[in-house]
């Protein structure tokens, strides 16, 4: 006797008509995604639920692929067994012996097919039974157990499952539309990124580097970073924007204290650029209110002028700890800390203004017309998919 399915549960109750349609449609679609490297394995949907069929394959390494997919609410192994009592009592005895941990335990018969001839109460009676007489050590628990076995007695066939796995929350990747994600090296904006995905968003990455200031190591990074936010979705294309050129100039062009606000805003103007072209209708970034000098207030207002995308912000109220504590979750914390510089870190002026005024840096901007070195980055753009298999390194940059 082995495991043979896993029964996957979907939350969000709100979903309603249409939307759910699209919601179980998609999950179905991302989770066949995630498997495709078992090729025998098939998904399967039954009222309010969904089956992964193991075919022989060995069930931890497939919900480890299965546990980060979003919209999953729990996941349990279960094994699929004729109606008959004979085989129900050998399962149960398979799933508590197979429990980990497990000192106490409960049955709980759900019988959907009347025809059967055992009520669900005296079954649970019948089991409990069976699995005390069968084994040492155990005792029943029916507030608390450590393990507990459902039987649910269907038409076609009898499902068990035992331990219950927690999903990982959230909805489909693809069900929410799709976001331009500001990609540095830092600990923010993964973070950022995985939160959207987990709110169904799907994500390109922008990231701006300056060689030769920044090194090919900083670029690497990113692209680490981003194959780690792979495994909540599926593949990402990164654009990687030649920035040097447009930032050794606004540094000349601009006052010390504004030199920040500028190159965020050009850095906003070259991302909508990319979503124009793109068809992608928001920009996501790992902002945090009152961080540094580009996260006050008065700064998000002066740099938000330039774009009318909405930007979501997911970290936007919380603290750095909260952050840290997801990066380390999500495993890209280890590579944020990685040393190397990133653009910003190398031109960022000593004492940027933490209150930039709108006319103030539109002023500024007008004494040099940026319109050239700002379609030269556009330009200039290479995209590097990374998948949750493998980093492609694509030459796409002839598509834009
Ligand atoms: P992070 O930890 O994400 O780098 P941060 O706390 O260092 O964030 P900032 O340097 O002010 O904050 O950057 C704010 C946001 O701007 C980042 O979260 C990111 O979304 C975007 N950003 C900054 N630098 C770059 C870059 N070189 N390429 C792409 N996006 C960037
Ligand atoms: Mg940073």
């Amino acid at each position: 006797m082995q495991y043979d399915h896993i029964l996957i549960r979907y939350g969000e109750i709100a979903l309603k008509g249409k939307n759910r349609k699209k919601f179980i449609g998609k999950l179905q679609e991302n989770i066949r995604h995630k498997l495709k490297e078992f090729p025998d394995v098939s998904v399967k949907r039954t009222q309010g639920r969904m089956f992964v069929l193991l075919n022989g394959h060995d069930p931890h390494a497939i919900i480890n692929k299965v546990k980060n997919i979003f919209g999953i609410h729990s996941i349990s192994l279960a094994i699929k067994i004729p109606n008959e009592l004979e085989e129900i009592k050998q399962a149960a005895l398979f799933a508590l012996e197979n429990g980990e941990n497990v000192k106490t335990f409960k049955v709980s018969v759900k019988r959907i097919n009347k025809v059967f001839p055992v009520r669900s109460q005296d079954l649970n009676q019948v089991l409990g039974g069976h699995l005390l007489s069968n084994t040492e050590g155990y005792i029943v628990d029916v507030h608390h157990p450590d393990l507990e076995i459902k039987v649910e007695i269907r038409n076609e066939a009898t499902y068990i499952t035992s331990s219950v796995i927690r999903g990982a929350g959230g909805l489909p990747v693809g069900t929410s539309g799709k976001s331009l994600l500001l990609l540095s090296g830092g600990i923010d904006s993964p973070v950022a990124g995985y939160l959207a995905m987990k709110r169904g968003v799907e994500i390109e990455a922008i990231h701006f580097e300056s060689p030769p200031f920044t090194s090919e190591r900083a670029k690497q990074k990113v692209l680490d970073l981003a194959e780690k936010l792979t495994s909540y979705g599926a593949k990402i294309n990164i654009h990687i924007v030649p920035f040097t050129k447009l930032q050794q100039r606004i540094f000349q062009e601009t006052p010390d204290g504004y030199g920040m606000t500028v190159m965020r805003r050009m850095m906003l103007r070259i991302s909508e650029r990319v979503c124009q072209k793109e068809g992608i209708l928001s920009l996501a970034t790992g902002e945090n209110l009152g961080q540094v000098a580009s996260q006050t207030m008065h700064s998000m207002n002066a740099i938000n002028e330039v774009t009318n995308y909405p930007i979501i912000r997911p970290l936007i109220t919380m603290d750095k700890d909260e952050i840290i504590e997801i990066s380390k979750q999500i495993d890209t914390y280890d590579i944020s800390i990685r040393p190397y510089e990133d653009c910003c870190t190398i031109f960022v002026p000593k004492a940027p203004k933490t209150k930039p005024k709108r006319d103030r840096v539109n002023y500024f901007e007008s004494k040099f017309d940026y319109e050239e070195l700002i379609e030269e980055a556009v330009q200039g753009i290479e995209v590097v998919q990374v998948s949750d298999e493998k980093q492609v390194e694509d030459a796409f940059s002839d598509l834009l």
